[in-house]
């Protein structure tokens, strides 16, 4: 009997972690100093900003150590990963000592490079976009033999939020330093999930994400190796080093530290116990009679399932399970909302409209339980079956 016949609500599996995670309750004890007694500016010339200032700069060490940066001078705080990669792009686009006018990235990018790629295009700028294998991987050799002399920028995502694949960016970092192309790693799904080492990427710039592991929302990171010079997106201020303008967030930046602190320590034991629980749902999926996974099968993030339903709505889909079952999963990304219909990453793997319209992603979390992945794979099969009862095209 399925749970949603009882009369007592039910407890529902949240599988949306990948659009964002809830704070760490030690993250938000951290935290709650910095809004009231400790609430100092820390550019303040008094103890009192000096001891925000010192917090600031634990938090900037505490996220240097977790991405291996030579020097905490090489992260700088912003609002988010959307901040991070639209700066790595205008910064790189706007500096004087900008190899050229090319950029190079994938077919596979969240909106915030492919949006600010559009319009550095549309203000004389040239970029190539490299192509993905079906399961979502970028060859490095294609990212080569898309290298100019002139290329100002590679911008490649570490892992996707959409189908989940993990690229082979070690590799991709090593031909950009080769060619003296400056490298960025949008790392908002990998840094604080998985390991992630700037020195063995080769980045330059990275993209850092917190309230994508257990840290708050409305703050991010952009890691910028010593040397390398973007132009600010913000001025007017003599924060970050004069680099990134505006009264730190210094609550937000103190609960992306202790988060970062944690991911490190935590980082294997959340990985042990997500990826039996991903293979689990992505058996059970894969499984299912027109469901395709998507993304690498293996290569891919260990809190997260993908795939596509043929002749089913993902809207109606993800309101059955809502509704019945109280299974809160998502659809592709949060981020592209309800009137982006067709998703160019499902279209760069060959998923064209007819399926790409049942899109589904389960983002697990540390606190989802075999009992849920059970719950997903005895509600999913119903709530298509219904679906496709109710299609004129099944
Ligand atoms: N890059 C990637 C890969 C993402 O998944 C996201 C959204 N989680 C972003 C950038 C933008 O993040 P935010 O909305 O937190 O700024």
């Amino acid at each position: 009997m399925s749970d949603v016949a009882t009369s007592d609500p039910i407890k529902p599996v949240f599988v949306d972690y990948q659009a964002t995670t809830p704070c760490l309750p030690e993250v938000v004890e951290a935290m709650l100093p910095f809004f009231t007694e400790r609430f100092h500016n820390p550019q303040s010339d008094h103890p009192s900003g000096e001891e925000a200032m010192d917090a600031v700069e634990e938090a900037r060490r505490d996220v240097a150590a977790l991405i291996g940066a030579a020097s905490p001078r090489e992260i700088i705080f912003t609002s988010g990963a959307t901040e991070s990669n639209n700066w790595a792009l205008r910064g790189i686009a706007g500096s004087p000592r900008r190899r050229g006018r090319h950029f190079v990235t994938s077919q596979i990018e969240h909106f915030s490079v492919t949006q600010p790629m559009k319009s550095l295009e549309q203000q004389g700028f040239e970029v190539t976009y490299v192509a993905v294998d079906a399961d979502g991987v970028v060859d490095p050799a294609s990212v080569a033999g898309a290298l100019r002399d002139d290329t100002a920028l590679v911008s490649m995502i570490h892992a996707s939020n959409e189908i989940g694949v993990i690229e082979p960016l070690a590799e991709v970092g090593r031909i950009c330093r080769d060619a003296g192309a400056p490298f960025h790693v949008d790392a908002s799904n990998t840094v604080g999930t998985i390991p992630f080492d700037v020195r063995s990427i080769n980045a330059d710039l990275v993209t850092v994400s917190p309230h994508l592991f257990y840290g708050p929302k409305g703050v991010g990171a952009l890691y910028c190796r010593r040397g390398v010079r973007v132009a600010p997106l913000l001025e007017g201020g003599v924060q970050e080093d004069g680099r990134r303008a505006g009264t730190e967030n210094v609550p937000a930046i103190v609960g992306f530290g202790r988060a970062c602190a944690i991911a490190a320590r935590e980082m294997e034991a959340r990985m042990g116990h997500l990826i039996p629980l991903r293979d689990a749902l992505l058996d059970g999926v894969r499984d299912l009679e027109g469901v395709r996974v998507t993304g690498h099968l293996t290569q891919r993030l260990p809190n997260h399932v993908s795939c596509v339903v043929d002749h089913v709505e993902s809207e109606s889909l993800l309101l059955a399970l809502a509704m019945g079952p109280a299974i809160f999963a998502a659809s592709g990304t949060a981020c592209s909302g309800r009137e982006q219909k067709r998703s160019p990453v499902l279209e760069a793997i060959g998923i064209g409209a007819g399926l790409d319209s049942g899109s589904l992603v389960f983002g697990l979390g540390i606190d989802t339980t075999a009992e849920d992945v059970a719950r997903i794979l005895r509600e999913l099969p119903k709530a298509i079956a219904q679906l496709r009862a109710l299609s004129p095209l099944a």
